[in-house]
């Protein structure tokens, strides 16, 4: 089975790194984008299976990502995962009322997320 395609939206270089590389190792093809406006022209440019979103992101911030991607018909049913740091639970709320799937708080175990991303994609193949 061809492995899922995730978008990483995330500007800090060391996060992004760790999570590219823990997913890679599990098979995930995996883009990085360093900055909102970037996110949104990859996932314009190849839907991803899943996004994993930071929330805190220089000029566009992830919460305007989210909202952009699920007013998009054509990213609407893309499941996004935020990662966010503490203290951004009023973010989380918006997130997820915006149509966010899920969300891991920094600093985050690389096993954990891996583990969050299959059940929001086996989640969303039982609901296809
Ligand atoms: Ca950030």
């Amino acid at each position: 089975m061809a492995k899922e395609n995730v978008l990483v939206i995330e500007d800090e270089e060391d996060i992004a790194e760790l999570i590219r590389f823990n997913l890679t190792q599990d098979g995930y093809r995996v883009r990085v984008a360093a900055s909102g406006e970037s996110g949104l022209a990859e996932a314009a440019r190849e839907t991803p299976d899943v996004v994993l979103l930071d929330l805190m992101l220089p000029s566009t911030d992830g919460l305007e990502v989210c909202r952009r991607i699920k007013t998009d018909t054509r990213t609407s049913a893309v499941p996004i995962i935020m990662v966010t740091a503490r203290g951004e639970e009023a973010d989380v709320v918006s997130g997820l009322e915006l149509g966010a799937d899920d969300y891991v708080t920094k600093p985050f175990s690389p096993r954990v997320l891996v583990a969050r991303m299959r059940a929001v994609l086996r989640r969303r193949r039982e609901r296809a």
